[in-house]
């Protein structure tokens, strides 16, 4: 079993091991803890132990927000009866699980209560992979949205009660009984849980240990015994008698810049029941988000440093965000060995991933793939997906909480995601790189996207080529005939014209990560800026972190990639070098004087 992230070095994977789970004439149960993940009445179970006492469906009814967290993920059946009984205008459910299940078992210990909760099956669609860190799902239009931590608990409950300022209404202790599982119980685990609970919060749980009675009462938990029998003898509840914390959501937020980035950050809100005013002066997916055929796949990274963790959590969130979205294919991706990224850097990356997330194919299995000659080893990766982006931006817009509007409301927090404008935070290290695709008839199409050595993605009238990246704005006709060599040196022909083509502007960081976070000095200034060369990935992600920050929930991401996503970094730097972006060097290429788009 590898470690937590918090304590992850680069030698480590971020692949978690996967549960064992056997089934006892169709019940779950774990060999290792022997102890079942569910009675044979599951979901009365549920209710019986955990909901029924804290009386979820009376306090969840017409609550703004209700956030459950609960200890040990297992099948998610408390999940889908929670759903189904708190009709809150908005359910979070928060949960730990060091040992993910298996998506096959997954499905088959919830394959008997999938007639009565038909979100098992939305949920086993969009199953986290067995990656550490933070997983997160949104169902009913954002109605609910599942938050998951794979790994120790106490690591993840650390981080989510320094995040989570709206505070917890109700804690389920489910997971291996005590004396099977003494490590999610230890005392910490209840100081946890007082720190985020709101006033009156409850507690359920299905053991009656006098240790857990004891430990939750010295964190302020007034408990009782709930009479189980004839199933148990008794469990245990308990309510929040401190003062508890409470967090003001704003309601109404200006999402400066209509591309991606915008667009993410403003159905995010949206969907957490914030009005949304949008405006940016030159139009809705006009910048960089007109690329018509983008790939989101995730350059992911063997190892667990902080930056391939970033990579591999805002591939698997965003790639499930916007999986199914108008303007979104589900194509997977080929990553080709190139000068980025060798055969055994690729092969490393297989190796640190979860087998179904990424396959390492030789050159004949890769070319079989895609259906014509691949001069090098790739890694396979399905999920990936194929992006229209402006297609998407206004998909993701169509939301009745999402206004655009000419002006901006005076007053209210405002989150800048104007690509590479960053208007009068100059300290922000951001500056413009030109790109351009292109698109060609050819006699044959790949079967899928191609990257590593540029990109072939192919597209409904043809294969787009790309992309460039001009640091100083190329020639007129350059950027085409670039391409155009591209596309001969993959299929050894001759260079075509182009019959389409596209030419952006990425908004790009000195270190290549994107601004996600509040200004230091203005806490109703939000900025998700710099998305680069690959905003599918980030923008989805980022926009999640920034909405889930301004109305009080966790994000999706933990304290150590939040940092690294800090728009504080740059102050820290600044102290030992100037910004890069303001030097002679790239003076041609900052935002105020990018050339013309084409
Ligand atoms: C040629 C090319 C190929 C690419 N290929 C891929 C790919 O394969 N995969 C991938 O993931 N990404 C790709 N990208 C990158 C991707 O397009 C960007 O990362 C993404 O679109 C960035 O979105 P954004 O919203 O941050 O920026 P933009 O789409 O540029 O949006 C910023 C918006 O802010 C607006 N704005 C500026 N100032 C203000 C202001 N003061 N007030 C209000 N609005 C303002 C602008 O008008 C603009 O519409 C590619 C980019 C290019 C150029």
């Amino acid at each position: 079993m590898p470690s937590s992230p918090a304590s992850a070095t680069e030698s480590e994977t971020l692949a978690i091991e996967p549960a064992a789970v056997g089934f006892d004439g169709g019940r779950p149960v774990s060999p290792v803890f022997e102890d079942i993940y569910f009675d044979a009445d599951g979901p009365a179970e549920t209710l019986r132990v955990f909901l029924g006492p804290a009386a979820i469906e009376t306090r969840a009814r017409a609550a703004k927000l209700f956030t459950v967290a609960e200890l040990g993920f297992g099948t998610g059946l408390n999940f889908l009866v929670t759903a189904n009984v708190a009709k809150a205008h908005r359910l979070h459910f928060v949960s730990f699980e060091r040992h993910p299940l298996r998506r096959d078992d997954a499905e088959k210990a919830l394959a008997q209560w999938r007639r009565d909760y038909p979100l098992a099956t939305e949920l086993l669609d969009a199953w986290p992979p067995a990656l550490a860190g933070w997983h997160r799902r949104h169902f009913a239009d954002g109605r609910i949205q599942l938050s998951i931590w794979h790994g120790d608990a106490a690591d993840g409950l650390r981080d989510f009660t320094r995040q989570q300022r709206c505070g917890v209404d109700a804690w389920f202790l489910d997971g291996f009984a005590p004396s099977r599982n003494p490590a999610m119980w230890r005392a910490q685990l209840f100081q946890h849980m007082a720190a985020c609970s709101v006033a009156g919060a409850t507690v359920t749980t299905f053991t009656a240990a006098g240790q857990v009675r004891r430990g939750l009462e010295a964190a302020g938990f007034e408990t009782r015994r709930v009479d189980q029998r004839p199933h148990k003898r008794h469990s245990i509840a308990g309510v929040f008698r401190g003062a508890g914390i409470a967090f003001a959501a704003p309601e109404r937020v200006n999402v400066l810049g209509g591309g991606l980035a915008g667009a993410c950050t403003a159905r995010a809100l949206a969907e957490k029941r914030v009005d949304v005013t949008l405006v940016d002066p030159a139009g809705i997916a006009t910048g960089a988000s007109a690329v018509p055929a983008a790939v989101l796949h995730g350059r992911l990274l063997a190892g667990a440093s902080a930056e391939a963790r970033l990579r591999a959590q805002a591939f698997a969130y965003s790639s499930e965000r916007l999986r199914g979205l108008r303007g979104t294919r589900q194509t997977g991706v080929l990553q080709v060995a190139g000068v980025n990224a060798n055969a055994e850097r690729l092969r490393g990356v297989a190796g640190a991933l979860p087998k179904d997330w990424v396959r390492f194919l030789s050159a004949e299995e890769a070319s079989r793939l895609a259906d014509m000659p691949v001069p090098d080893v790739a890694l396979h990766i399905p999920s990936a997906l194929t992006v229209n982006a402006a297609e998407c931006v206004r998909a993701l817009l169509e939301h009745p909480r999402i206004k655009a509007d000419e002006v901006s409301d005076e007053g209210v927090t405002t989150v800048l995601a104007t690509g590479a404008h960053r208007g009068e935070f100059s300290h922000l290290e951001l500056t413009g790189i030109s790109g351009q695709m292109d698109l060609f008839r050819v006699p044959h199409m790949p079967t899928l996207p191609l990257v590593g050595r540029g990109s072939l993605v192919p597209g409904a009238k043809g294969l787009w080529v790309g992309a460039t990246y001009e640091y100083r704005p190329w020639p007129a006709g350059d950027g085409e005939l670039a391409n155009a060599k591209r596309l001969a040196d993959w299929t050894k022909t001759a260079p075509g014209t182009a019959i389409d083509s596209f030419h952006g502007i990425r908004a790009v960081t000195s270190d290549r990560l994107p601004i996600v976070g509040h200004d230091a000095s203005q806490e109703r200034v939000w900025f998700s800026l710099g998305h680069g060369s690959h905003g599918t990935v980030t923008a989805p992600f980022a926009a999640e972190c920034v909405a889930s920050q301004i109305v009080g929930e966790a994000a999706p991401a933990d304290a150590e990639l939040l940092e690294l996503l800090s728009p504080d970094r740059f102050h820290a730097r600044q102290q030992r070098r100037p910004n890069p972006f303001r030097s002679r060097r790239t003076e041609a290429i900052t935002p105020d004087r990018t050339p013309e788009r084409s």
